[in-house]
């Protein structure tokens, strides 16, 4: 089974497919499905046909791509991936949407299990998906002063509150349990207990956890995304996640799983407080 693509496999693909995009003018886009988690507006096709894509930028796991008359929404859901095809295959059955471009290369959208999502806006700053989010963890508005103060009001497990997009967004179940386990927090820690300094660990290995699997993917994902192999988002070393009943790295005991809003968390009943 493929993983669900994180904000670092988000952000490896913007990155990757941002080369062949920026600038380019779209030629014609074929949409073959348009049940995805929402329809496809019906109009997509003619308000892209001839118009130059100015970017792409990333708001947590949306990727966002610029046009001079609006924003494409993308998101990849469960299964969702996006390729850069150099030369013409025949479409198979879940390659739902083809961006061709001026340059012939063409993008391809495939999503096996139809939870992602392509949706258009002209004003981004109002659209209801993006309007409520928290910061990005990879910029400065998300640090450990403003973690502190979001926590204040909460006394729910601290995993749940980092999982929270309204806090921060794009930390998924994987990165949870692993900034959790290097920052030494009990999952189940109430959010409104953590000290300025623990936030300040936290929120530095919530960076570091992040960073390290964008770095990871550069080097993996991106040879994938210009091919045409079956979908390969990366498997990264992981200290917790995954590791039930298996030694801890810092102190040898067995991590312990337990179930957090139904999502594995696995942490060390030692080192983690
Ligand atoms: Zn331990």
């Amino acid at each position: 089974m493929i993983p669900m693509p994180e904000l670092p496999e988000v952000e490896t693909t913007r990155q990757g497919i941002l080369p062949y995009c920026e600038g380019q003018v779209v030629t014609q886009m074929h949409i073959r499905e348009r049940r995805l988690r929402w329809l496809i507006p019906a109009r997509l096709e003619s308000m892209l046909q001839g118009q130059k894509i100015l970017g792409i930028d990333r708001r947590s796991k949306y990727l966002l791509w610029r046009f001079n008359n609006g924003v494409m929404i993308m998101h990849l859901g469960m299964s969702g991936v996006v390729r850069v095809l150099q030369e013409y295959l025949p479409p198979q059955k879940h390659d739902h949407v083809d961006i061709e471009l001026a340059s012939k290369v063409l993008i391809r959208f495939t999503d096996p299990r139809r939870f992602g999502a392509i949706l258009w806006t002209d004003d981004i700053t109002a659209h209801k998906l993006l309007m409520a989010l928290g910061p990005e963890p990879l910029t400065a508005d998300f640090s450990a002063a403003y973690l502190v103060e979001k926590l204040k009001a909460t006394a729910r497990p601290i995993k749940l509150a980092i999982m929270d997009a309204h806090v921060v967004v794009g930390v998924g179940n994987i990165y949870a349990n692993e900034a959790l386990f290097l920052s030494s927090l009990h999952p189940e820690r109430p959010a409104n207990s953590l000290s300025l300094p623990e936030c300040d660990i936290l929120v530095q290995n919530i960076k570091y956890v992040l960073a390290k699997a964008i770095k990871a993917g550069g080097t993996t994902l991106k040879d994938f995304l210009q091919s045409d192999g079956r979908p390969g988002y990366f498997r990264h070393e992981l200290l917790v996640y995954g590791r039930k009943s298996q030694p801890c790295v810092n102190c040898a005991m067995l991590l312990t799983e337990i179930r957090l809003n139904n999502r594995s968390t696995v942490f060390c009943q030692q080192c983690q407080v």
